[in-house]
């Protein structure tokens, strides 16, 4: 189901500080907006650049364990790889009961990396849009989707709580949609390692053939990505429907599309299979997160060697050359 501002009342918040914990991408706009929404809101930051910058903002700024002592609402707003240790070591000590901790996002509860004591309420209120367009919406009174869940509900009161939490930061303007961290987690990481690797897939394909039939970089490369169309392209698909965008494109170009997309029916099933293996074998299995999130794992140098593995594809060298030419 889909939650309006009419189903959240604000009122919840009423005598309820909410500590915003990170002032990063979302932590600014959401804890702007929440402040804008009448909420009493302090900030949790370590003493860096981001705490210089709610301090500027006029946010009352506190150390990460007092913000989540002061408030009796905690949202969750630090990289998903750190909300671990800095939950046990600075959050959960803070917690008490009757409180409530909102994720932005479903990954360490849908894997169950978060330690929160028993007696506290943990909902999730995830935008799905960056933090910039969260503030800049919300001073438009236009809404961006977002997906809420209650996760745990101690006190029977979690999910009015979600949808106060939801309209504060203005994401019941267009409608925010019911949904729970696992489904979430698992979409997020479907998109990220099934979809948009194939379309890197595609690229380095596309790129081989027509390099190898002896077309120029430039124009090579304006065709796929450089100029910006596919782009307006996924801008019309958003607005009109994958069909129906259709109509934009030349009949030359409707017809080619939709005759190769007949017969591509065997390669849908070759990517089904594939994409249902990553979908059960790594994701919902939990063994992508049990890899990725193993304490001490050298994520920086994970992602470090398989960037330069990448970097060696013929495509990547090409499109240096024709950016370094302008
Ligand atoms: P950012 O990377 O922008 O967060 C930076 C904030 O986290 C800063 O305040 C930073 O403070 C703090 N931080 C980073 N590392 C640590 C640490 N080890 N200990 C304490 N504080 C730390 O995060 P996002 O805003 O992008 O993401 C926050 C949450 O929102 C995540 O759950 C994410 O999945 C979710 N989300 C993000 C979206 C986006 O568009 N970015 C969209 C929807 C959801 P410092 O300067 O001290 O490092």
């Amino acid at each position: 189901r889909t939650y309006h501002d009419s189903d959240a009342d604000l009122d919840v918040l009423t005598g309820r500080t909410v500590a915003v914990v990170g002032y990063g991408n979302q932590g600014c706009a959401q804890a702007q907006n929440l402040r804008d929404s009448r909420v009493r809101v302090v900030v949790g930051n370590r003493d860096d650049d981001y705490r210089a910058r709610a301090v500027h903002d006029g946010f009352e700024v506190l150390g990460i364990d007092q913000a989540a002592r002061a408030g009796r609402i905690v949202l969750l707003l630090i990289p998903d790889e750190v909300q671990a240790g800095v939950v046990a070591e600075q959050i959960a000590p803070g917690l008490g009961a009757g409180d409530t901790l909102v994720v932005a996002s479903g990954y360490n509860l849908a894997f169950g990396l978060l330690d929160l004591p028993a007696d506290v309420d943990v909902v999730m209120v995830a935008p799905r849009m960056i933090g910039e367009a969260v503030r800049d919406r919300y001073l438009r009174g236009a809404g961006y989707p977002c997906l809420v869940s209650v996760e745990r509900d101690v006190t029977g009161t979690a999910l009015a709580t979600a949808l106060a939490v939801a309209r504060g930061i203005g994401a019941t303007a267009a409608g925010a949609i019911e949904s729970s961290a696992r489904e979430e987690a698992a979409l997020d990481l479907f998109s990220e390692q099934a979809i948009w690797p194939t379309v890197f897939a595609v690229l380095q394909a596309s790129y081989e053939v027509l390099a190898d039939a002896g077309f120029s970089d430039e124009a090579i490369l304006d065709e796929m990505y450089l100029s910006g169309e596919p782009a307006e392209v996924f801008a019309r698909i958003s607005e009109m429907g994958l069909l129906e965008q259709l109509r934009v494109h030349s009949r030359t170009s409707q017809y080619g599309q939709l005759l190769h997309l007949e017969r591509s029916a065997e390669l849908v099933g070759t990517l089904r299979d594939r994409f249902a293996r990553i979908l059960r074998g790594e994701i919902l299995s939990g063994r992508f997160a049990a890899e990725w999130s193993a304490p001490g794992a050298d994520t920086e140098s994970r992602i470090r060697a398989l960037l330069d593995r990448a970097g060696t594809h013929p495509l990547i060298a090409a499109e240096r050359a024709v950016r370094a030419r302008g």
